[in-house]
């Protein structure tokens, strides 16, 4: 299926590894030429080549902290014109809600609500103007059925799908279209890190976390960055244009709900 997007330019953060590689790669398949974005250059500009090399796009690579502004400013400097927006950074860490304080919290509000809000008010004014949009803000299933020791993550994302659910709404008359995208767990490097903690505090290797963890999904697997980022590419795609504010849930049938 073609997704209608080829020769649309997209700013993906936190993309060297992971789910962002994931998205980014899904839509370099499609054409779409890239600002990737990661804080370690090494990484980060190995991505950009294989991207260019295995898809024949422009990408353009952007060593920066996306959750502070200086970092922002950098990657806005080369981004300021694309039609694509995938927000993205590192989530915050487990913990107990009896350890949590207020930096803690402003931290986490930063990285992972304010941080794509401002890329989103940087960014949104030109795809108004071009009457053609679309950003899609990786959350976490989290939003929906929360994770305890993820009080953090909870906290913050629950407020950036809230802006998503108003704002979509007002920037949806001028082709701009946004919708969040959900990760349940999926087998990258935040995965093996959340499985290192289950291992040391079971007494129990990383496998065999992980294998627990699977167990008690319906798909008794981890999902993939490359089924992740096909979706995002969805999302992004000339034929999402009527979803609207949209949490789309990928977490392998987790959540136990009827609708
Ligand atoms: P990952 O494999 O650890 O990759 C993270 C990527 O983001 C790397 O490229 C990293 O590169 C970059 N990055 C991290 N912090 C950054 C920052 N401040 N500025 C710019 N780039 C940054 O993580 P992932 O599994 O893809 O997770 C992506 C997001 O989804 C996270 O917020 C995570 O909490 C959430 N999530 C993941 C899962 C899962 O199972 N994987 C489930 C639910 C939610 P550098 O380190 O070089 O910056």
């Amino acid at each position: 299926m073609d997704m209608g997007i080829s020769g649309k330019r997209a700013l993906v953060c936190a993309s060297s590894k992971g789910l962002g590689r994931g998205c980014a790669e899904a839509l370099a398949a499609e054409g779409v030429n890239l600002v990737l974005n990661a804080r370690t250059e090494g990484p980060l500009e190995k991505t950009a080549q294989e991207l260019r090399d295995k898809y024949g796009v422009d990408v353009v690579a952007i060593a920066a902290d996306i959750t502070s502004e200086e970092g922002r400013n950098k990657v806005l400097a080369e981004a300021a014109d694309v039609d694509i927006l995938v927000t993205n950074a590192g989530g915050p860490p487990p913990g107990m809600w009896s350890d949590w304080e207020r930096e803690d919290f402003i931290k986490a509000i930063d990285a992972n609500m304010l941080t794509p809000i401002a890329l989103m008010k940087a960014l949104l004014p030109k795809m108004i103007e071009k009457g053609w949009g679309r950003v899609v803000n990786i959350t976490s299933q989290s939003v929906k059925s929360p994770i305890a020791v993820l009080g953090l993550s909870n906290s913050a994302r629950a407020g950036l799908t809230g802006y998503v659910a108003g704002t979509s709404r007002q920037v949806a008359p001028h082709g701009v279209v946004i919708n969040n995208l959900l990760p349940g767990i999926h087998a990258t490097d935040r995965a093996a890190s959340l499985d290192q903690g289950v291992a040391d505090a079971q007494g129990i290797s990383v496998e065999e976390a992980a294998a627990q963890r699977a167990e008690t999904l319906p798909t008794r697997r981890y999902g993939t960055a490359e089924e992740f980022g096909a979706t995002c590419a969805f999302m992004c795609s000339q034929y999402a244009g009527n979803m609207i504010g949209q949490n789309v849930l990928l977490d392998g049938g987790a959540m136990n709900s009827t609708m």
